[in-house]
């Protein structure tokens, strides 16, 4: 466990003396940067410190039960008030990101902001553009992060039903329920005092997770049968939905959630990438095994970033030259990504 002590003293104090503190989240908001922002909202509404939250857009339909989730501001939605709260603050707290591109369009207000900007977050490479930066990847999520956090502020443990259920999202979702390698023995520490104290896991693993439609179930199986290819030199498997894809299966945000990772259950597959079509470019996740670092994958080709294993970017221009610059890409780097794999 790293050492946060002398972070947490500078942020307790920015927190007991900011008269406008905004917590962001980044852009299509996951369930960590979500759980995050909550979870620092009710601990301190809990102090009786009053917090504003924003998110860049919408939020992913499947989080939404969430208490609190009503309050979080979507800019794009409430433009003129949010850059207004973002104006007054004097505190901006950001969570689960660290480079300003994941702000979407508030980045430039966010970014010319005099606030004191703090950053709390679990990826690599931190950009730099804030006063304290708490940016560990030692940590399975960000609200695993907060939590240690939000407990060296309170003194001791702090738990209610709102908040728990918070940070219990962050690292569920973040972990894809345990099956990514990315929890530690803290992060089962934590999630066995969220137990201790009266968590529902039940309940909240079905709002997460069992609580789609049916037109998303049968995308999946769409995806899955006319939209995935296998590139067996490569270890590789892609898959790729069309806007009209996805209005067919009447998608709503979220629903794609998750599809990324299903190749990687293939024998021999350690790298897959899901490629969706969006307004003028195409989105990128993308996910691995061993050391395949697909965060500089994303970073190099795709103005992206993220985990080792896990990462995201995207691509200006059409679908279908966006897979064929990867195929591209892929043949030619494949061997320098892959060459110390122990997974080969
Ligand atoms: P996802 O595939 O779930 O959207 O994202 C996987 C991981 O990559 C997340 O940790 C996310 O923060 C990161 N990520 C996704 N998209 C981007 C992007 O466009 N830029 C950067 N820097 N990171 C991204
Ligand atoms: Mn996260």
């Amino acid at each position: 466990m790293p050492d946060l002590s002398k972070y947490t003293k500078r942020i307790s104090e920015h927190f007991l003396n900011s008269g406008n503190i905004v917590l962001i989240s980044h852009i299509n908001p996951d369930g960590d940067a979500v759980g995050s922002q909550l979870a620092l909202f009710h601990y301190l509404k809990s102090r009786s410190i009053k917090a504003e939250m924003i998110a860049p857009n919408n939020l992913q339909e499947f989080l939404k039960w969430m208490e609190g989730s009503e309050k979080i501001r979507i800019f794009i939605s409430q433009r003129d008030k949010c850059r207004n709260i973002i104006e007054k603050a004097d505190l901006i707290v950001m969570v689960d990101f660290n480079q300003p591109d994941r702000l979407g369009e508030m980045k430039d207000i966010v970014v010319r902001s005099g606030a004191v900007k703090v950053i709390i977050d679990h990826h690599l490479n931190p950009r730099g553009f804030a006063d304290i930066e708490i940016s560990d990847p030692a940590f399975s999520s960000t609200t695993e992060l907060v939590h240690e956090i939000v407990t060296q502020i309170n003194g001791k443990p702090y738990f209610t039903r709102p908040y728990s259920e918070a940070v219990y999202v962050g690292i569920v979702t973040d972990t894809g329920n345990f099956e990514h390698g990315s929890y530690t023995s803290n992060t089962l520490r934590v999630v066995a005092d969220l137990l201790e104290n009266g968590i529902e896991k039940n309940r909240i693993l079905d709002l997460l997770f069992n609580n789609f439609s049916e037109t998303r179930l049968r995308l999946q199986g769409f995806a899955l049968n006319e939209r995935m290819a296998i590139l067996h030199e490569y270890n590789t498997a892609y898959i790729w939905l069309t806007r009209d894809d996805l209005n067919s299966f009447r998608y709503v945000k979220g629903d794609t959630e998750g599809f990324v990772n299903l190749p990687l259950s293939i024998k021999g597959i350690i790298f897959s990438v899901f490629f969706v079509e969006k307004d003028g470019f195409v989105k990128l996740s993308l996910r691995s095994k061993g050391n395949f670092p697909v965060n500089e994958f994303a970073s190099r080709f795709f103005s992206g970033g993220g985990h080792l294993n896990a990462s995201g970017g995207e691509f200006r221009g059409t679908l279908e030259n966006s897979i064929r610059y990867f195929r591209k890409v892929l043949e030619e780097n494949f061997e320098e990504f892959n060459g110390n794999n122990s997974l080969r």
